[in-house]
């Protein structure tokens, strides 16, 4: 569709499918589970390889990520299965060590979405880069901190853009995580149509039973794409343990998921 022209220029540009599907672990823990859950994944319809190595928790004292050293294990990840790979970036420092180890795609984590100043700096990093790079929405219900960034983004000549949508945070508690908030989404769609837009049921949800029905209603409104955190041993993951799910648990999602494989 011609209003999908960006979109199916990155694909394109990677041989990926569509809906594209990015899963793997909310954290790189150690070499072997990084290699694991992507071998495990090589069956399954994910194409790129997930795995935060910089990981910008909310409270100080949980795990915070193994940092550069997970580079070299994605690298090796891709090496040995094909996927491509994806990552975290929150600020300049962490750009360039990405874009020097060949990671495919960067992400932009919605407690750096709601920064104007450091995503400023990270636009700047990126300057004319042919790299694709995805941004979360900012943690906040606040459509114009998530749209900035997308202008900055642009401002510095970055044509291979993406937006997650991830939820949003709200005081009361609800059966979600984040709440989807759809329509925040749908009215950034509209703002700016060429842009593929994904859905991260993970941190919606929170939790594992319900990532299949957000999937689906993502899919329903003509979402582009999935990034779902996966993980080998689920309940022993370093971070977000309650909401991943098993490579073999993804496979199953997809074969249930009504799919429609063109671009609307
Ligand atoms: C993540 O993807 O693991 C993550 C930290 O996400 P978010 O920025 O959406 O909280
Ligand atoms: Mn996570």
């Amino acid at each position: 569709m011609e209003n999908k022209k960006e979109l199916r220029n990155w694909l394109d540009a990677f041989g990926l499918d569509h809906p594209l599907v990015i899963a793997g672990p909310c954290s790189a823990e150690t070499e072997e589970q990084v290699l694991k859950i992507a071998h495990q994944l090589k069956d399954s319809d994910a194409t790129v390889l997930r795995a935060g190595i910089w990981k910008p928790r909310t409270r100080p004292g949980n795990f915070e990520g193994v940092g550069a050293l997970g580079l070299k294990w994605l690298k090796k990840a891709k090496e040995e299965t094909g996927m491509l790979t994806t990552t975290e970036v929150a600020n300049p420092h962490h750009v360039d060590l990405a874009l020097e180890n060949d990671i495919d795609i960067l992400w932009i984590g919605a407690r750096t979405t709601v920064s104007p100043f450091i995503v400023q700096e990270i636009a700047e990093a990126l300057k004319g880069t042919d790299k694709t790079v995805l941004v979360k929405n900012p943690v906040n219900p606040d459509l114009s901190l998530w749209l900035g960034a997308v202008e900055r983004l642009y401002t510095q000549d970055i044509k291979n853009l993406g937006v997650i949508h991830r939820g949003f945070s709200a005081y009361e508690k609800t059966k979600y995580r984040n709440n989807p908030e759809w329509q925040i989404a749908i009215e950034l769609q509209n703002k700016f149509p060429d842009l593929p837009l994904i859905l991260d049921p993970s941190h919606i949800a929170g939790r594992r039973d319900i990532i299949f029905d957000l999937c689906q209603t993502a899919l329903d409104l003509n979402y582009d794409g999935i990034m779902v955190e996966t993980h080998h041993t689920p309940d022993d993951a370093w971070s977000d343990a309650a909401q991943q799910i098993t490579p073999s648990t993804l496979i199953q999602i997809m074969k249930d998921l009504k799919i429609r494989k063109e671009i609307s």
